[in-house]
């Protein structure tokens, strides 16, 4: 018999007898059949989706023992006691253990007493293991983690690039390389260091339905923040992020006094602090953190109501992760974001200052470039968010359901998200462009934004006549729109990377190659028409 039609069956038995669940979740079926084939997969999931089972049931099923490469000791020690639990014969070696437990555990290896060996990739390199590996069936290679190799990535972990020693000392053995970041970069880095070319690559569970994504624009964010938790959270177990320490603390403070339960947590606090605020959050309902990234992770609390942003995250990623903290339970919740100019131009400023080196800034410009394209679209969001991580499944069960090979309608929207509930209306912002672009050339792309608006809207000031900038010809040129308005046109400006920040000049604006087509007018440029913008200034520009 064929082991595909054998093995399908005891994959089954095998999740209800040792683990206890019914079904399979999402494509874990298809991914558990491909290894016990026998061939290289590389899996896609996010944090929660279930990727453990994606090699412990193969490891179960074929003859052998399954070997678990993991980076995070705390976690492999996690797991191979809850595997313990459930019967199954597990153990680590990682560098916590005496050189007589190593022993023991290589003992039971070699006998083919293990179903599961979790290990530290660091080991990977010692000839003592690669001779004990040689001496033992291997059922598979877990790879958990698998974008610690890629330097795309934050977690890049040199001992990762060892792992491609497996293939080529274990060719017969296949492949399972499993995480949770997925954007295209990353996973391209993992299939070429890993030699992944061959795997199928399988990518699902990215969509959260119970999300409801909103960015709105800034004005005020601090008050924003407080009508939207007043009018939609009140007395809701809440996290509020924002960028900097500072910040954490005088909106917890804020909060505070508006007669809202709030805590702060940032790594600049004290660490009995820190855990007692985090604690307090753990076990009661009804609390707001206000938080630094440096909060949040392994934070599993599933009734977590929403997440809302007063500043940008650097990245598509991070914006997933952060909100992906609210309703773990599944019920209705909101990421909520205040998103605006200055967000664009401290990021971008942070970058181009950070000691990184030139390669290292490009990809964060670009992961950057990903996440202001997120807060800009008009399209859905959730759509946009699910395309970044290539989430074809997510997009599938967001616009109904799917038949293996049916194209998704991505033209439907997702029905939980702002655009798709308030559709955004865009307008033609060319004019608009050229005379801001055209501002920016003229006085000499030395200045700022704020400056920039004023010589716009012809404002009486010193220093604009100091510059003999009341003479130029884009003087007093913008009062179709008011200062708002201009915020928003520049805003876009630099999301769309026609404009840049140039930090040394104290967030001066230059132009860039890309903004030529629009400042010859060769180009129509389509701008979101922000809720608070008036309609009726702005629409004597539109054509
Ligand atoms: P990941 O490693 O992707 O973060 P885990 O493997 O830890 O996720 O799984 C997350 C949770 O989902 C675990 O509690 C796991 O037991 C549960 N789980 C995984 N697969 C299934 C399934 N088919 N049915 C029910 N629960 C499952
Ligand atoms: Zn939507």
């Amino acid at each position: 018999m064929p082991p595909a039609t054998l093995a399908r069956p005891c994959a089954l038995q095998v999740l209800r007898s040792v683990f206890g669940y019914d079904s399979f979740r999402g494509q874990q079926q298809a991914i558990i059949q491909q290894v016990i084939d026998g061939r290289d997969v590389l899996v896609l999931m996010p944090t929660g989706g279930g990727k453990s089972l994606c090699y412990q049931i193969p490891a179960l099923v074929k003859d052998g023992v399954g070997v678990v490469i993991s980076p995070l000791i705390a976690l492999m020690q996690d797991q191979v006691s809850a595997l313990h639990q459930l019967g199954v014969k597990a153990a680590f070696l990682n560098s916590t253990l005496s050189l007589e437990q190593v022993r023991d555990i290589e003992r039971q290896l070699l006998n083919g007493e293990l179903d599961l060996l979790y290990i530290a990739p660091e080991r990977l390199s010692n000839s003592r293991t690669q001779a004990l590996f040689g001496r033992c069936n291997i059922a598979l290679f877990a790879i958990d983690e698998a974008h610690c190799v890629s330097q795309w990535g934050h977690d890049f972990r040199a001992d990762y690039l060892l792992l491609s020693v497996l293939h080529e000392q274990f060719p017969q053995v296949p492949r399972i390389a499993l995480t949770a970041t997925a954007d295209e970069r990353t996973r391209q880095e993992i299939i070429t260091r890993l030699a992944l070319e061959n795997a199928q690559v399988f990518i699902s569970g990215f969509d959260r339905p119970n999300i409801r994504y909103r960015i709105v624009q800034k004005d005020n964010a601090r008050q924003q923040l407080l009508s939207f938790i007043c009018a939609e959270h009140a007395g809701d177990t809440g996290i509020v992020y924002c960028l900097s320490r500072k910040k954490v603390e005088d909106t917890a403070e804020w909060l505070r006094q508006k007669g809202i339960r709030a805590l702060p947590y940032h790594a600049g606090m004290s660490h009995e602090l820190r855990q007692k605020n985090q604690h307090q959050f753990l076990m009661e309902d009804g609390l707001i953190i206000v938080a630094t990234i440096a909060f949040g992770m392994g934070i599993d609390k599933p009734n977590v109501r929403f997440v809302a942003h007063l500043d940008l995250p650097k990245s598509v990623e991070s914006y997933y992760q952060e909100t992906g903290r609210a309703g773990r339970d599944g019920l209705p919740a909101n990421a909520w974001m205040a998103y605006g100019l200055q967000d664009v131009l401290t990021l971008r400023q942070m970058l181009a200052s950070s000691n990184a080196d030139e390669a290292h800034k490009r990809i964060e410009y670009h992961k950057l470039d990903a996440m202001l394209a997120l807060c800009e679209t008009v399209g859905c969001r959730r759509h946009a968010l699910l395309a970044y991580f290539g989430d074809a499944q997510g997009s599938a069960s967001v616009a109904g359901s799917r038949t293996p090979g049916a194209t998704d309608d991505l033209s439907a929207g997702c029905g939980n998200c702002d655009t798709c509930l308030e559709p955004v209306e865009t307008w033609d912002g060319s004019i608009a462009a050229q005379q801001a672009l055209s501002c920016i050339y003229r006085t000499g792309q030395r200045f700022g934004v704020t400056y920039l608006i004023d010589v716009l809207l012809g404002k009486n000031d010193e220093r604009i006549r100091q510059f003999g900038h009341d003479r130029q010809s884009t003087f007093a040129i913008g009062k179709a729109l008011d200062e708002k308005q201009w915020r928003s046109v520049f805003r876009q400006l630099v999301a769309k990377s026609l404009v840049e920040v140039d930090f040394e000049g104290h967030g001066s604006l230059k132009l860039t190659d890309a903004c030529r087509p629009v400042l010859r007018g060769e180009q129509t440029l389509m701008l979101r028409k922000d809720a608070q913008i008036a309609k009726t200034k702005k629409e004597r520009y539109e054509k």
